[in-house]
């Protein structure tokens, strides 16, 4: 990158004040900033008594040996007590934990008392297979409650899980159980994806035929298909007959505040997947109160559905550890959006009442691109806060989600974080903030982020950078598994004292912060930065556009051209003439003639990950005429093909 700070193109003048009778009811208010920058770590140490310990930390945060962190180091707690038991005990036994909707429409209520009683059974079934603190579990199930009652029934015995995303193939999963050292694998025949069976066990049984893979004891299966599955005798186990014969009843032992929880490999937008390192207490401290304040959740009356996939980081901070801790009720969905008809979800809010919903921009961009008309058939009226995660979102999908969506009356909370922060960083609060399309705005009280420019220097409102986060959080990474030193190079020395997080961000003339995508994604055209989610953006805000994806490749003139892959919406002809020329005029007329992309090519498709993030590196191969990189964590290879057919016609 050059030294020239970030172009600050985009304007945006829209503001949405947070609906009067939320803001009289939040459970966070302004006060809470405040409190927390006069005393951080007292804040901190406060939120961390909202949750049960079986002996109280003294201390809050160790910062002797940075930047390892202990936070709590001297408290003692056991997680799934927390999540489950504690919530029965205090008379919440026969409130609904999980509203489990399976695609094929089959359903299940599943109560706190039942889930004390599930993750029992599940943790008595692993220590008969002779897992022990400590052990590491591999969990590779897709979207159903088993998935949540194995995750906390290891919780519970204290052998830290790695999920391994049920997408991912047999190299993936057998490269984490390798990492990990997994001694049991938890998976399932299959499950239902895009109205078929899909199997899972097969690839199982594949990863453990590589060399690494040797201390896998055990495979526990749920059944959930019901398909032919190939069995090894000795070493397989159906979960039916293995957890459903165990007692009911587990004490629940504690563990020190810093006992591994998880490891979670990151997606691999950018390289080799990296294992991420979370523990005990201070995680469950943040995951709990950023989920309290940012969803505003009122657990006797809320409706809580997160879309996420619980092999991402956002499924297991919001769809397990936080809300479960926080009693909440939730709607879990096993399938795809589009299955059987593209109103699946809205018909899923209407059916359970959802309140609070969280999901991911690229979502939200293919409820745009399939049209308006589709959610406006259903009843959304119970909905009252909007979350979105995992990439910046453009601030006309950020209006539609809030139009189409909210009915014009829910704030859209932009939620900025990663698998290594482990928890809500940035983020407005519904109750507080008067939000602005596209931003994530400011760090949540007890968080310390800000932007940096080349030299560490903190920019000015109205510059660009790099964003970093200058204090140690509860949830902070304690390491890459295995390797101490790849977490210091990739995070801690870039700054001195400073996280890196590889993310490119701008301050705008409120001080508010805005994330520009990937410090890697940032494009130099004739001596500018420009941010490829500042061009993305205004190229949504074009009534036809419903999603796209902005690279620079190489050119002799301007060092790197701006070339653009875009999806229309679902009523526009991707052919029809003049279309390019058109989108070309509307980006140069909002943000300037810099960023008028060279090229723009109409698709299908876009690549993207599967937690659903555009892989740029792939479009850049394409741009540059390159062979492709690595397509092992894309969802469809085959999408490449199709953008690579639509090349010579471009221009
Ligand atoms: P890898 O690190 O392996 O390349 P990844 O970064 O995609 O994978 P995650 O930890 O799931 O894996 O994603 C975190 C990243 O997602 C952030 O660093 C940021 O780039 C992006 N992101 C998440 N939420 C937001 C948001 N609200 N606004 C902008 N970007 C976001
Ligand atoms: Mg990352």
């Amino acid at each position: 990158m050059s030294n020239e700070s970030l172009a600050n193109l985009l304007k945006e003048e829209r503001r949405f004040e947070p609906p009067a009778d939320l803001a009289a009811a939040a459970n966070v208010t302004a006060e809470a900033y405040e409190q927390a920058k006069a005393d951080r770590l007292g804040f901190w140490a406060e939120q961390a008594r909202q949750l049960t310990w079986a002996t109280e930390p003294t201390q809050t945060l160790d910062w002797s040996n940075p930047p390892f962190a202990k936070w709590f180091a001297d408290g003692k707690l056991n997680v799934a007590y927390n999540c489950v038991d504690r919530h029965v005990e205090a008379g919440n036994g026969d409130r609904v934990a999980i509203h489990f909707e399976g695609e094929p429409g089959d359903t299940r209520a599943i109560t706190y008392a039942e889930l004390q009683r599930e993750i029992s059974k599940a943790a008595n079934a692993l220590t008969e297979l002779g897992v022990q603190a400590g052990d590491r579990v591999a969990i590779y199930l897709p979207m159903i409650p088993e998935a949540v009652f194995a995750m906390l029934a290891c919780a519970r015995i204290g052998a830290p899980h790695s999920l391994v995303f049920g997408g991912f193939s047999a190299d993936a999963l057998a490269t984490r159980i390798e990492d990990a050292d997994a001694r049991v694998i938890i998976t399932s025949d299959g499950g239902y994806r895009r109205g078929k069976p899909s199997a899972l066990k097969p690839a199982v049984d594949e990863a453990l035929t590589r060399p690494g893979t040797e201390n896998v004891r055990n495979v526990l299966v749920v059944r959930r298909t019901g398909e032919d599955t190939a069995w090894t005798d000795g070493r397989d186990v159906w979960w039916h007959e293995l957890v459903d014969r165990q007692s009911d009843q587990h004490t629940p032992e504690a563990f020190d505040a810093e006992h591994p929880l998880f490891i979670l490999y990151t997606s691999g937008t950018t390289g080799k997947p990296k294992g991420i390192l979370h523990t005990t207490g201070g995680y469950l401290t943040q995951v709990a109160y950023t989920h309290r304040a940012v969803f505003d959740l009122k657990p006797e009356t809320d409706v809580y559905w997160c879309t996420a996939d619980v092999g991402w980081v956002t499924g297991h901070s919001y769809i397990v550890y936080g809300p479960l801790a926080n009693g909440a009720t939730e709607v879990i969905y096993e399938g795809t959006p589009d299955t059987p008809h593209q109103g699946r979800w809205w018909e899923i809010v209407q059916k359970y009442g959802v309140t609070l919903l969280y999901t991911a921009p690229t979502a939200i961009r293919a409820c745009m691109k399939w049209g308006d008309d589709i959610p406006a058939k259903f009843d959304l009226s119970s909905l009252r806060i909007l979350g979105s995660v995992g990439e910046p979102i453009n601030p006309e999908a950020w209006i539609w989600y809030r139009k189409h969506i909210g009915g014009d009356r829910t704030p859209v909370v932009d939620t900025w974080w990663q698998t290594e922060t482990g928890a809500i960083m940035i983020s407005p609060l519904p109750g507080v903030t008067a939000t602005k399309p596209g931003s994530a705005q400011i760090p949540l009280p007890g968080i310390s982020a800000t932007v940096v420019d080349d030299e560490a220097k903190e920019v000015p409102n109205g510059g660009g950078g790099y964003l970093v986060l200058t204090e140690p959080w509860p949830s902070m990474l304690r390491t890459i598994w295995g390797d101490d030193q790849r977490y210091l190079d990739t995070y801690w020395s870039r700054f001195e004292n400073r996280y890196f997080a590889g993310d490119g961000a701008k301050k705008d003339d409120d001080g508010d912060i805005w994330l520009l995508g990937r410090v890697d994604d940032v494009m130099l055209v004739s001596g500018h930065n420009i941010s490829t989610t500042e061009v993305e953006s205004a190229l949504v805000s074009h009534p036809k556009v419903a999603e796209a994806a902005v690279v620079g490749a190489t050119d002799p003139q301007t060092t790197q051209a701006i070339v653009a892959f875009v999806i229309v919406r679902g009523n526009v002809d991707s052919e029809e003439e003049g279309l390019v020329d058109e989108l070309r005029a509307h980006v140069a007329k909002h943000l300037g003639p810099i960023a008028k992309p060279k090229r723009i090519l109409p698709v299908a498709e876009l690549p993207k990950t599967r937690s659903g993030k555009i892989m740029r590196r792939l479009l850049r191969d394409v741009a540059e005429n390159r062979a492709l990189g690595d397509v092992t964590t894309l969802t469809d290879s085959s999408v490449m093909d199709l953008i690579q057919t639509r090349l010579p016609g471009a221009a």
